[in-house]
This record gives structure tokens, C-alpha cells and sequence, in this order.
């Protein structure tokens, strides 16, 4: 049976918790979906010390006290997996791998995933020394020397997060400049056990029976190659938006990205998306708020609209 509710956030993330509040605080019955854990990527954050009132704090506890705010006035959240929207004019059907839910305002909060290279071995020691998240892996590396792949802000935070439990830190990087904040670039250089290999293009993770031993790079100013020995490889090379099952809407770039005005509404009436997922973020936890804020107070006005045609007619 299809349930109905005014809004279904798609994505529990600090953008879709931050929209649910907001709508839930305004009275509408509000769902979150997400097919993970609410939080999203603060669950794989060390420490967040860029959110406003905190000067630092672990990103699952931010997300703990997020979706606590988030359920707080009654949204509801469930697991599943979104296979389709559709979108009928004045509602929308969400389909996902088990219910179908119906409603007036659908907000797209669903993020975006770190890259894989897409190099020989990547898959084959994924879980057996190749990562995406440090906090999750990294204690399992105590000791060991490991590699970071990326010179973007993951990259070096992360490499950074690494070298206090690892003996140390080689950061793979692709140019001999780093696109991560000054700040993070400035920490990471002055810290003892961290050294950087520039200009190497990642060739391959190798690895013996059970698990990796080292990264084969290329140096793509001397066209040499060589081996860079680590237990454990840590790759943050970008990320990809989670915008699997809303192909039909018509609201993606090319890339896939969600495209929004400044209201945080697609061209679809009725469709918001917020957070990372958008093609215009900064991909920042306070911006991600910020946007569901947005969204979250604009979609009171658009299902009032709604009610008052019905008035009307
Ligand atoms: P990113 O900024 O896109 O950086 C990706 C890095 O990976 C770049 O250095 C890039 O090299 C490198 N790369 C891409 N493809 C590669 C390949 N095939 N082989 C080798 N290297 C490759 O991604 P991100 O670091 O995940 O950050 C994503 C967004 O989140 C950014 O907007 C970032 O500012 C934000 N973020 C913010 C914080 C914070 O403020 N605390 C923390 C984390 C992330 P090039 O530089 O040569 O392109």
C-alpha cells in the first residue's frame, strides 16, 4: 500500500536532517530515506572543525545530535534504496526496493560517494588494505606505513587523521600543487610522518595473496616508474553524486549532478535537492544545512500554493 506523507527526503544527511526539521517544525508529516546510517559523510569524518558553536567534534557525533534535532518535532526515517520518482504535477511517487510512498514535495539530499581510481588491484584489495575512509580503517593500520591517494581536502585531512595512528603517511599526489585549503596543506607539511610523492600517477595496487603491499606509480615528469611499499591504501580522489534512480526526472547535468536555482528548487515544481548532491555546492557540512534551511522553509510555501489552488478551483 502506498504511504502518504507531505515531503519525502531522499538522503539523511546533514541536509536532508536539517530540511526535515524545518518542514516537521512547520506541522507537514515529513519521511527521510536513506539506504545507509543517517549522517551520510560525517559518519567518515574525524573531526569537524569548521561547524559553527563547535570548535571541534567527531562527525558521528554530529550526526547523532543532528538527527536527534531532525526527529525531534516527528519526521520520520527509514531505510531503503530509491529505484524511481515520478512525478505527477501537484504529487510525486517514490519507489524503492521494498514500499512506495506518495507525496506533495520531494527534496533530493542523497550526497555523493568517493571515486575509485580505477586502477588494476583496486578491487581486488578493497577491505584487504585499499580504503575510502580513514576513520573506519585507519586503527587497523597502528604502526604501519600506509599511502593517501589525492591532494584534495579529503586527501590531506585524512592523511592527516592517518599519521597520528600510522608510523607513515606517503600522500600520492597526481601535480606538485595540492587543491586542499591552505590550512589543511600548511598542517599536513609541518607534520613529522607525512611525506608527499608529487607527481605520480597512480599505476596499480599490488599486493601478495591477502593483502596490499605497496602502490605502483608513474612519475609523469621522468617517465619513471616506481613502488611506493604501504599496508594500507587510502584512496580520495573526488567524489560522484548518489543520484541512482532519479534518471527520469530530468533535473541532472550530464555528470549527474542535481541543478538548482538559488531556492534549492529544480526545474521540476515541487522537487528541492540540497547538499553535496547539488551541482553548485561547496560540499561543506554548514553549507549542506544551509541548504536544507532553504529548502526546507520554501516547501511550507510551495504545498501552501498548492492548497490554495485547490481553493480556487
Ligand atoms: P576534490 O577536491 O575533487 O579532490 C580530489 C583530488 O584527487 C584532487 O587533488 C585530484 O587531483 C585527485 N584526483 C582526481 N582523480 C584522480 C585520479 N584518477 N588519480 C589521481 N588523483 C586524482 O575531492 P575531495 O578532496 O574529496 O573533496 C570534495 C569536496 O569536499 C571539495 O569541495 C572539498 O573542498 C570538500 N571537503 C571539504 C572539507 C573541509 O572543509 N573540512 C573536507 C573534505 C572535503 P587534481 O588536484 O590534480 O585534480
Amino acid at each position: 500500500m502506498t504511504q502518504k506523507y507531505d515531503v519525502v527526503i531522499i538522503g539523511a544527511g546533514p541536509a536532508g536532517m536539517t530540511a526535515a526539521t524545518y518542514a516537521s517544525r512547520a506541522n507537514l508529516s515529513v519521511l527521510m530515506i536513506d539506504k545507509g546510517i543517517y549522517g551520510g559523510q560525517m559518519n567518515d569524518t574525524a573531526e569537524v572543525e569548521n561547524y559553527p558553536a563547535f570548535d571541534s567534534i567527531l562527525g558521528p557525533d554530529l550526526a547523532e545530535k543532528m538527527y536527534a534535532s531532525s526527529t525531534r518535532f516527528g519526521a520520520e526515517y527509514v531505510f531503503g534504496e530509491v529505484q524511481d520518482v515520478i512525478d505527477h504535477g501537484n504529487t510525486k511517487t517514490v519507489v524503492t526496493d521494498d514500499e512506495t510512498y506518495e507525496a506533495k514535495v520531494i527534496v533530493i539530499a542523497s550526497g555523493a560517494t568517493h571515486r575509485h581510481i580505477g586502477v588494476l588491484g583496486e578491487d581486488k584489495y578493497s577491505g584487504r588494505g585499499v580504503s575510502y575512509c580513514a576513520v573506519c580503517d585507519g586503527a587497523f593500520f597502528k604502526n604501519e606505513d600506509v599511502a593517501v591517494i589525492g591532494g584534495g581536502d579529503s586527501a590531506i585531512e585524512e592523511a592527516i587523521y592517518l599519521a597520528n595512528l600510522a608510523k607513515h603517511v606517503t600522500i600520492i599526489h597526481r601535480r606538485d600543487t595540492l587543491r586542499a585549503s591552505k590550512i589543511a596543506q600548511k598542517r599536513a607539511f609541518s607534520t613529522k610522518n607525512i611525506d608527499f610523492s608529487w607527481n605520480k600517477q597512480t599505476e596499480a595496487i599490488v599486493g601478495d595473496d591477502e593483502k596490499v603491499t605497496a602502490v605502483k606509480v608513474l612519475d609523469t615528469k621522468e617517465n619513471q616508474e616506481s613502488i611506493v611499499p604501504a599496508s594500507g591504501i587510502f584512496v580520495y580522489v573526488g567524489i560522484t553524486p548518489n543520484t541512482q534512480g532519479l534518471n527520469k526526472l530530468g533535473v541532472l547535468d550530464d555528470q549527474g549532478w542535481v541543478e538548482t536555482d538559488e531556492s534549492m528548487q529544480t526545474k521540476v515544481p515541487g522537487v528541492f535537492a540540497v547538499g553535496d548532491v547539488r551541482k553548485d555546492s561547496i560540499r561543506q557540512i554548514a553549507a549542506a544545512v544551509g541548504d536544507g534551511a532553504v529548502a526546507g522553509k520554501l516547501l511550507f510555501d510551495y504545498i501552501q500554493t498548492l492548497s490554495d489552488s485547490q481553493v480556487e478551483a
